[in-house]
């Protein structure tokens, strides 16, 4: 954050730490609100043409439905996918930028009426350092589509918007991060079946979970195309970012009891990793609001970083801040003068390329930075009125050390912090009764990790 925004509350809470004198002799903290040249050369890259130029090439296969032909090399999302990973290749050509296909068929269910091959494309960049490259983020669009009838696999469906604007970003994304080093590993992926119950990016999700893969974070990007709300009104300075709190589920897990026992439940890895998304590309891309909406999706619904979210990971979702429902899931007509239909004429390119930004700036940052700090505690061993925090030691070898943040309990966002150094113990004058708290990892350059909620360690 830089000075001259620091609030009120935020210069008494520094004030406040400054007094502790027990880490004084700390080598000098590294600047974590400067802009990383490396993430700020990647986010200038983004191309609003390249963008518009995937969005029409997806609509100019006809219909991109999950049961849709996939024989022909013109229509249907056979050759929609074909091209996807084609393209891929050949930007990634000459990089350690790795294109799969991840499927299985569906053998039908609800919105599946006969079995189906549900194709993901994955793109991997895998990290370049040996301690982090385990460390996974992966970023999302469908590339399937529909009309009125989901079942109707043979209509038009140009799903410009829904979601050929995330799928657009997704391979943009790629093309540019490609050519550029990562501490961690990216996933860029573009899925199938979302609108037939989530399927393609489901099965992602559960051979990840079934495996062990250390997701430390995933982002999805749905419906991003578009700044002209219903009414006409134009909003192209800002994009809502869905995040979870407490996950819903008919038992409470240990960690969940944890959780919500100490008042922990605006502060589960998903709302971490959203204020981290916000603060990291509200920096990067200029005058540009990230919306942190504390909610899993919109209202009753869901999308592909749901079943991330099942599966225990965090994940947030990235949607424009107001929908056009003449422009979604709607059967191409024209009813007294008006054009219904996802076409791409209602498609806002300059701003899916902000949005694409966001993306970049935040996988970025995740990316270099070291992982967020683990078994982060709160001494409650004794009562006290400071607050002495605890946790394991980081691995990477570019560790500089750690950093301690606070807000008030009805604060949505960190309001003070303090550099503690290479420790993995340290204190600030302030009472855990009154501040929740978070420990991030920071390296030499200054690149910080998502903060770690404590648990109590007694
Ligand atoms: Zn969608």
């Amino acid at each position: 954050m830089p000075p001259a925004r620091l609030s009120r509350t935020l210069l008494a809470g520094l004030i406040a730490a400054a007094t502790t004198s027990a880490f004084a002799a700390q080598a000098a903290a590294p600047d974590v609100s400067k802009r990383q040249p490396e993430i700020e050369k990647a986010v200038s890259e983004i191309s609003a043409k390249r963008i518009e130029a995937y969005i029409r090439k997806l609509v100019s296969f006809g219909t991109r439905h999950t049961m849709s032909d996939t024989s022909s090399d013109t229509r249907g999302i056979g050759a929609a996918r074909r091209w996807i990973k084609s393209e891929l290749e050949r930007c990634g050509a000459g990089t350690r930028m790795q294109v799969t296909y991840d499927s299985y068929v569906d053998q039908g269910g609800p919105r599946i009426s006969r079995p189906t091959e549900v194709v993901n494309v994955v793109a991997t960049l895998p990290g370049t350092q040996p301690e982090s490259k385990d460390r996974m983020y992966v970023v999302s669009g469908h590339y399937d589509s529909r009309v009125t009838d989901v079942m109707n696999d043979t209509a038009d469906a140009p799903g410009a918007n829904d979601d050929a604007s995330g799928t657009a970003a997704v391979m943009e994304m790629a093309c540019v991060m490609a050519r550029h080093n990562f501490d961690a590993t990216l996933v860029f992926m573009t899925v199938a079946g979302e609108e037939q119950g989530l399927l393609g990016a489901k099965h992602f999700a559960d051979q990840a979970k079934k495996n062990g893969w250390n997701i430390a974070g995933m982002y999805d990007n749905d419906i991003i195309g578009s700044s002209h709300a219903d009414d006409g009104r134009k909003d192209d300075g800002q994009v809502r970012l869905f995040a979870q709190g407490v996950p819903p589920g008919k038992e409470m897990s240990e960690a969940l009891r944890t959780l919500v026992t100490t008042g922990g439940e605006n502060d589960s890895i998903t709302r971490q990793l959203a204020r981290h998304t916000k603060e990291q590309g509200e920096r990067y891309v200029k005058g540009f609001k990230v919306n942190v909406i504390y909610r899993t999706d919109r209202y009753l619904r869901g999308g592909d970083h749901s079943p991330f979210l099942a599966n225990g990971y965090a994940a947030v979702r990235f949607t424009e801040p107001n929908e056009n429902f003449d422009h979604q899931h709607q059967d191409l007509r024209t009813e007294n003068g008006k054009v219904y239909g996802d076409l791409p004429e209602f498609d806002d390119f300059n701003y899916i390329a902000k949005v694409t930004k966001v993306n970049v700036a935040g996988l970025a940052s995740l990316a270099l930075a070291p992982a967020a700090p683990q078994k982060v505690g709160a001494r409650t061993d004794k009562l006290e009125n400071d607050t002495t925090l605890v946790w394991e030691a980081n691995q990477e070898p570019d560790l500089a050390g750690y950093r301690i943040v606070w807000r008030e309990t009805t604060a949505p966002f960190w309001q003070g912090a303090k550099y503690v150094g290479n420790v993995t113990e340290a204190s600030v004058k302030l009472s855990k009764d009154n501040y929740f708290f978070g420990v991030q990892a920071v390296d030499k350059d200054g690149n910080v990790s998502p903060a770690t909620y404590p648990v109590p360690k007694r």
